[in-house]
């Protein structure tokens, strides 16, 4: 989506609304398509006092696998996008300010920016989620296995002796 924000620019609009679904769909983070539903981005462009601002909210559902046990797991999200415009930069180290070129700006690049940095970094189908068995690979919440039984009794074994030889 391509923002013609000229008016703005020049002072001759206060502000430009916005509202459209942009596709990310062919977004690949880290070997999945997270963004497989289209990104609603409302929100406008506005200027005050000869600043140019973008105010908006993206809202998408989030698509992954469970970190624990590999279910797919989808989250409601809804992240704020605000940039300072400006179509030339004054100095180098002004990276907050996004420079927008013939004032057009190209919507879609903006948001993919701020759709990355918002990746939560932990995904869980739910908070207790007990995982795969690292022994068989059954998923845990929804059936038991033999090992695990062993496992947390060997870890208790090994928990046992720590606390010994601490009082040693
Ligand atoms: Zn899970
Ligand atoms: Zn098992």
């Amino acid at each position: 989506m391509l923002l013609d924000l000229k008016q703005v620019f020049l002072g001759e609009k206060k502000s430009l609304p916005m509202d459209c679904a942009l596709d990310f769909s062919q977004l690949e983070y880290q070997g999945n398509y997270p963004f497989i539903d289209p990104v609603r981005v409302q929100g406008e462009v506005s200027a005050e006092s000869g600043i140019v601002k973008l105010k908006a909210t993206a809202h998408f559902v989030y698509q992954c696998a469970c970190d624990r046990c590999l279910d797919a797991v989808s989250r409601q999200m809804n992240i704020p996008i605000e940039h300072v415009l400006v179509t030339s930069h004054n100095s180098d180290d002004d990276t907050e300010l996004k420079l927008v070129k013939h004032f057009k700006l190209v919507l879609d690049d903006l948001v993919r920016e701020d759709l990355i940095i918002s990746v939560p970094s932990k995904n869980l189908c739910r908070d207790d989620c007990r995982g795969l068995c690292p022994n068989c690979g059954i998923n845990l919440n929804t059936q038991s296995c033999a090992c695990q039984s062993d496992k947390i009794d060997s870890r208790f074994k090994i928990l046992e002796q720590l606390k010994q030889s601490d009082l040693q």
